[in-house]
């Protein structure tokens, strides 16, 4: 059987080259990883660097100003990203959503966005292209955002409480000026919008009610993220979590709430909407949704990849191994640069060989990895 040596430098940790049987890979043409996932989802993150220092992701004692960010000449380039996009649509993603760090903070993002708007399906369908951000700068650049293409945007926001915003954000960064950049995206057609609220239990989960009845009825999606074990820095404990089941407990004993089905396959939410009188969803109270990483695994259909600011995919949000594309796209001084059908054969290859479920196997696997198998970050792999 002919073989084809596909060069995939593994980032950080070095691999053996893959060897890829080329029919196989031509034979299926709905892209299957060994759990029968497909690849729908692919999250890009444009930087590594923040203007927060959320404790649960990028704690001050660790991202000080001895923190060694990715030098500018290791960040892909916007054509780089946009041709690797749309290689990666040709194998079946569907939606993009840029993230980081903070996105925001990458000048001329709406550049990319102009060139990742026209991208369209194998099918002709336009992609779901999508934002998250921390909406420190999204009221000055919301507009322009859209004018881009952007479809929608997500913003996180932990807290109203201005005092308990600020000290989670931990760079005394207002809520206000979220609350605004919310509005800004609103008025410029960003919708409908999601607010990413990350639960911590005795930091902030008594914010959860006040928080639903500030967006209820307002077109914004509340979603309660459940605190999680990413990276190998944030000091994660698991009685820190508070249970996306305590959460609707909490929410239903506010409002007659009930379950919504889900939209889409591999959707991480679980949704839930505010009833009128009758017990029937009031679609003009709207809705919530429930990220329950922690308790009840999404690992069956998870059909996201990622893509790190410097140009490495990774299967998995707690992979400890990425996949360098960037010397595949660049060249290198051992390879020549390949062209857009190595690039898919070697997406293709990642993507057969997955087997990542961390969320189902988490109580059998240490915590406290050994350094040489640490987990990467998630500014630098992006939510
Ligand atoms: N800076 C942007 C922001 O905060 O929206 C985008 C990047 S941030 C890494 C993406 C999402 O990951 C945010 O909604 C954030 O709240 C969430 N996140 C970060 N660390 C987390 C953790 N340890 N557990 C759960 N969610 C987390
Ligand atoms: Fe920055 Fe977002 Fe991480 Fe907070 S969650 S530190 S805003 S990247
Ligand atoms: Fe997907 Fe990995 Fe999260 Fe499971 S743990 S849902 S495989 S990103």
């Amino acid at each position: 059987m002919a073989e084809r040596v596909i060069p995939l430098v593994q980032h950080r940790v070095l691999a053996p080259r893959a060897t890829v049987p080329v029919e196989r890979l031509a034979l299926q043409d709905q892209l299957q990883d060994t759990r029968g996932r497909l690849l729908r989802d692919l999250r890009i993150s444009v930087t590594d660097r923040c203007n927060f220092r959320c404790s649960y992701c990028m704690p001050k004692e660790v991202f000080d100003s001895e923190h060694a960010y990715l030098p500018h000449a290791a960040l892909l380039s916007f054509e780089e990203i946009a041709r690797l996009a749309r290689v990666f649509v040709q194998q079946g993603v569907q939606k993009i959503r840029l993230t980081g760090g903070e996105p925001l903070l990458r000048k001329n993002l709406e550049a990319l966005v102009a060139q990742l708007a026209p991208l369209k399906t194998p099918e002709g369908r336009p992609l779901d292209l999508t934002l998250t951000t921390n909406g420190t700068l999204l009221a000055r650049k919301a507009r322009q955002l859209r004018e881009a293409g952007l479809k929608r945007v997500t913003v996180s926001l932990d807290a109203l409480d201005d005092r308990v915003f600020r000290r989670m954000n931990d760079v005394d960064f207002p809520v206000a000026e979220v609350l605004r950049g919310i509005d800004a995206a609103q008025a410029a057609g960003l919708g409908p919008i999601k607010v990413n609220m990350v639960v911590k239990r005795g930091t902030n989960d008594h914010e959860i009610v006040p928080m639903a009845r500030h967006f209820r009825g307002s077109g914004v999606v509340l979603r309660f993220i459940e605190y999680m074990d990413v990276g190998a820095s944030n000091g994660w404990r698991m009685d820190e979590v508070l249970p996306g089941a305590e959460v609707i407990q909490r929410l239903r004993s506010e409002w007659p709430m009930v379950a919504l089905p889900s939209t889409a396959a591999g959707e991480t939410a679980q949704r839930w909407g505010y009833a009128d009188a009758f017990g029937r969803h009031d679609p003009g109270l709207g809705e919530i949704g429930l990220i329950n990483s922690v308790t009840q695994a999404f690992c069956g259909d998870c059909n996201r990849a990622r893509l790190s600011t410097d140009g490495a995919v990774y299967t998995c949000l707690f992979a400890t191994v990425g996949h360098d594309l960037r010397s595949l796209v660049r060249g290198d001084e051992r390879h020549p640069a390949g062209t857009d059908a190595d690039l898919a054969a070697a997406i293709r290859h990642l993507w057969l060989h997955r087997s990542d479920r961390y969320s189902e196997i988490r109580g059998t696997v240490p915590h406290r990895p050994p350094a040489a198998a640490r987990r990467i970050e998630m500014s630098y792999i992006g939510g």
